[in-house]
C-alpha cells in the first residue's frame, strides 16, 4: 500500500513504548509517521533459542502493534539487516526523515553510522535523540574535561547538573493524530514461531512496566534498609524495562524526586550508577574485552571448566551461590546482592576470568545490559574503574547469614536444604549434607582460595613494578 502523504519513519529499538518517547514525539511533531521494528539478523543469529529477552521484546512489540492498530495505524515488524530494511522502507514509502533514539553501545553506534551514510545517499535525514539516559556520552565531565572514572564525584556532578528540563516528559501522545493510517500487516516475523522458546516470569510491555512502578511506590521509602535482602522482593524489578525502554528514565527520575525519602534518594543513586556505567562504556569501549585497568590484563586465572560448569548450574556446595545461580537459570533475574556474591565467588574463589561470568549473565539475564553488566563484573573482579579492592573478598558464608538470615531465599531455590535451620543452612555440616538429597560438598575451600586470589593479584603487581 503506498501512502503519498507519509514523510517520516520512526524506528523502535531500545525504547519499546508509545508514551514519553523523545524520537517518536519529534517524528510525529514534524509530519505523518510510520513506525517499524527490525529483528536484526546480526543480533538474533548470535542468541541462543532459549534467550528470554527475545520473548520479552516480541511481547512488548505485540502490545505496541495492538495499540497502534487501535489508533488506525500499525507497527511494521521486519527481519533482516537493519541498513537494508531501513533503506528499502524509505524507498517504498518515499520517506524524507528517519527518526530513532540514540543507543550508546559500540555495535549500535557503528550500525547507526552506516544507516546514516546509506540514507544520505538517498537524501534522507537520520535524526537521533537522547532518550535512554538523562545524561549521555560526554555530558558530565570533570574539571579536566575528561569523563569521570569514580562514581561518587560523577554522581555529585550529575545531581548538580540536573534541572527539571532534563526529566521533563516528552508528550508523545499529544501528536498521535500524525500516525500514518495503515492496514495491519498480517505476516510478520515472530521469534516464538521461529524456534525461540523461553518462559519469561515477568510480564512484558509498557503497561506491565507501569504496574511494576506502581507496586514499587509502596516499597521505595524503605528501599535503603530493605534492598540488600534477596528474599524481601523489595527492589523495583524495572531493570528489564530500562533495558528495553518499556518505561522512560525521565518518568523514573520524576518518581524518585517526588518521594523525597532516604529510600528514594538511594534508589535515584542506583539509576545514576546505570548512567555512570553507560558513559564508561561510551568513553572507554575497550572495556568490552579488556579490564578497565590495563595492569590486570595479564592476571593468571585458573579457568577450570568443571568448576565453571558447577557455578553455572548452581552446584558449588555454597548455598547462597547456588541459590543465586538457580534463581538466574529459572527466572532470568538475580537479586543485586546475590549477583555480587556469585560474581565475587567466580573470580576470587574459583579463580575464573570475570569475562566468563559476564558472558554467562549476558546469556541468562532478562535485564542484561552491556554497560551495566560489564561495569559490575569489573567492579566485582577488582579489574574495573572504582572497583572493589582485590584484597577485600566477600565471604559467602558471612554474606549469606547477614543478608539471608532467615535462610528463606536459599530454601526457595535450594529445596534440598529446606529442612536445615536458620544457622546451619548457610554452611551445612557434612553429616547434614549426607542426609540432604543430592546436595554437593563445597567444591573449593573459601579460606584457601582467597589466599590464592590475593597472591594472583599481588604477584602481578610485583611483575609490573
Ligand atoms: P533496583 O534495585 O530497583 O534499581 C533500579 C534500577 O537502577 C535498576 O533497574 C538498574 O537499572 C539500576 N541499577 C541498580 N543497581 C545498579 C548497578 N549496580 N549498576 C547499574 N545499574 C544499576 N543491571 C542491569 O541493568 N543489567 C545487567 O546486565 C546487570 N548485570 C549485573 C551484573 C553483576 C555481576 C552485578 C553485581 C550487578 C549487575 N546489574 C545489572 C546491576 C543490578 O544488579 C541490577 O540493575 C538490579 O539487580 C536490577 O534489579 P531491579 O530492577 O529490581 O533494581
Amino acid at each position: 500500500m503506498h501512502n503519498p502523504t507519509i514523510q517520516n519513519l520512526f524506528w523502535f529499538r531500545r525504547d519499546l513504548r508509545l508514551i514519553d518517547n523523545v524520537a517518536l514525539t519529534n517524528a510525529l511533531k514534524s509530519g505523518t509517521t510510520i513506525c517499524c521494528f527490525i529483528w536484526d539478523n546480526a543480533i538474533l543469529d548470535k542468541l541462543g533459542k532459549d534467550n528470554p529477552r527475545v520473548i520479552f521484546i516480541e511481547k512488548s512489540l505485540e502490545q505496541i502493534k495492538r495499540q497502534l492498530n487501535l489508533l488506525g495505524s500499525d507497527l511494521m515488524i521486519l527481519t533482516g539487516q537493519s541498513v537494508a530494511q531501513i533503506t528499502q522502507l524509505v524507498k517504498l514509502y518515499n520517506i524524507q526523515n528517519v527518526f530513532a533514539n540514540e543507543d550508546y553501545e559500540p555495535f549500535a553506534i557503528a550500525r547507526d553510522e552506516n544507516v546514516k551514510q546509506e540514507l544520505a545517499k538517498q537524501n534522507v535525514n537520520f535524526h537521533l535523540f537522547k532518550d535512554q539516559v538523562i545524561f549521555a556520552k560526554r555530558e558530565i565531565l570533570n574539571q579536566q574535561n575528561k569523563p569521570y572514572i569514580v562514581y561518587t564525584p560523577y554522581k555529585n556532578a550529575w545531581l548538580k547538573s540536573l534541572t527539571p528540563k532534563h526529566y521533563q516528559s516528552s508528550e508523545t501522545t499529544k501528536f498521535f493524530a500524525n500516525l500514518a493510517s495503515l492496514r495491519p500487516q498480517e505476516n510478520y516475523y515472530q521469534p516464538s514461531k521461529n524456534g525461540f522458546q523461553s518462559q519469561i516470569t515477568i510480564e512484558a510491555g509498557e503497561n506491565a512496566a507501569q504496574d511494576r512502578l506502581l507496586e514499587f511506590k509502596d516499597k521505595i521509602d524503605s528501599y535503603l534498609t530493605t534492598r540488600d535482602y534477596p528474599d524481601l522482593n523489595s527492589t523495583s524489578f524495572l531493570g528489564v524495562d530500562l533495558r528495553f525502554g518499556t518505561i522512560s528514565i525521565r518518568q523514573l527520575v520524576q518518581f524518585a524526586l517526588a518521594q523525597s525519602s532516604n529510600g528514594s534518594e538511594t534508589w535515584l543513586n542506583e539509576l545514576i550508577w546505570r548512567e555512570f556505567f553507560s558513559q564508561i562504556l561510551y568513553n572507554f569501549p575497550y572495556v568490552i574485552n579488556s579490564p578497565f585497568r590495563p595492569e590486570y590484563q595479564t592476571l593468571q586465572y585458573i579457568n577450570d571448566l568443571e568448576l565453571f560448569d558447577k557455578w553455572c548450574t548452581g552446584k558449588t556446595g555454597y548455598p547462597i551461590v547456588d541459590a543465586g545461580m538457580r534463581q538466574l537459570n529459572q527466572t532470568g533475574f538475580m537479586h543485586n546482592r546475590v549477583r555480587m556474591i556469585c560474581a565475587s565467588f567466580l573470580c576470587k574463589d574459583l579463580l575464573i576470568d570475570w569475562r566468563w561470568g559476564e558472558a554467562y549473565f549476558a546469556k541468562k539475564l532478562l535485564d542484561y545490559d552491556l554497560a551495566s553488566n560489564n561495569g559490575n563484573w569489573q567492579w566485582c573482579s577488582s579489574t574495573g574503574c572504582d572497583a572493589q579492592p582485590y584484597f577485600r573478598i566477600f565471604n559467602p558464608y558471612l554474606q549469606s547469614s547477614k543478608f539471608d538470615s532467615t535462610g528463606n531465599y536459599i530454601r526457595k531455590y535450594v529445596p534440598e536444604l529446606a529442612h536445615l535451620d536458620n544457622k546451619l543452612i548457610h554452611n551445612p555440616p557434612t553429616d547434614d549434607l549426607l542426609n540432604a538429597l543430592d546436595y554437593p560438598q563445597p567444591i573449593v575451600n573459601h579460606q584457601e582460595q582467597t589466599k590464592l586470589a590475593k597472591i594472583m593479584f599481588a604477584n602481578l603487581k610485583r611483575i609490573d613494578q
